[in-house]
């Protein structure tokens, strides 16, 4: 993954076929207006210089926060959907980015496939709400909630509306994208599972088996 600003590379525009040159961003960093663009739904949008249709360029990416040692690769949807592969494609880049350092220094890292997921383990880094418990928490959620339905449906953490006291989440219909819930999850409930599955390295080997090493997703758990 090359530096932001020397990434010129030639683009067909979907609408025209039209070819243009474009920069598209590869490494998101924190505090960075790349991070403002990815969460607003911008970053890679290029506007094509004949048709004048803007289109957005569907690439991986990696977002980095070295100071708190944690990574998040996008592996854009279009290159592959299997789960088992990106995961073998994202262990080679992370054994190369990182060789440099020993294994205790390597950040925490984690595979998304859709910028929906990108964005949702961003936010939770930065509100400092581990990933892993908020998976589990939409898994209770799904199978308690008989309304809710985790083939049809997406659960999202709603980093808009949850505060100190209660985390929100938003099922949203995977077809139109519509928002169809919002549920409530209470923080004082999620400060009680990290107790009980990450109050020791015991208790956090055995609940990391839940996942798939790097993908850390609800739809593990619903397997
Ligand atoms: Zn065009």
């Amino acid at each position: 993954m090359g530096n932001n600003g020397n990434n010129s590379q030639r683009l067909n525009c979907p609408s025209c076929s039209n070819e243009i040159l474009v920069n598209p961003v590869f490494t998101i960093r924190e505090n960075t207006d790349d991070l403002h663009a990815l969460i607003k739904g911008n970053l890679n949008k290029f506007s094509c210089t004949a048709c004048k249709k803007d289109f957005l360029y569907d690439t991986p990416m990696v977002y980095r926060d070295d100071e708190n040692h944690y990574v998040i690769y996008y592996h854009s949807s279009g290159i592959n959907e299997n789960v088992t592969e990106a995961l073998g494609f994202m262990d080679e880049i992370y054994t190369e980015m990182f060789a440099d350092l020993s294994e205790s220094q390597k950040p925490v890292c984690r595979l998304t496939l859709r910028r929906k997921d990108l964005i949702e383990k961003i936010k939770l880094h930065q509100k400092g709400y581990d990933d892993r418990l908020v998976e589990y928490i939409k898994y209770q959620l799904f199978h308690h909630s008989k309304d809710l339905d985790s083939t049809h449906m997406d659960l999202l953490f709603d980093f808009g509306s949850s505060d100190d006291e209660t985390l929100i989440f938003l099922a949203f219909d995977q077809t139109s994208g519509n928002i169809i819930y919002s549920l409530e999850f209470p923080v004082k409930e999620y400060s009680e599972l990290r107790k009980n599955f990450l109050g020791s390295l015991k208790l956090e080997n055995e609940f990391n088996k839940l996942f798939r090493g790097y993908y850390v997703q609800v739809d593990t758990l619903m397997e």
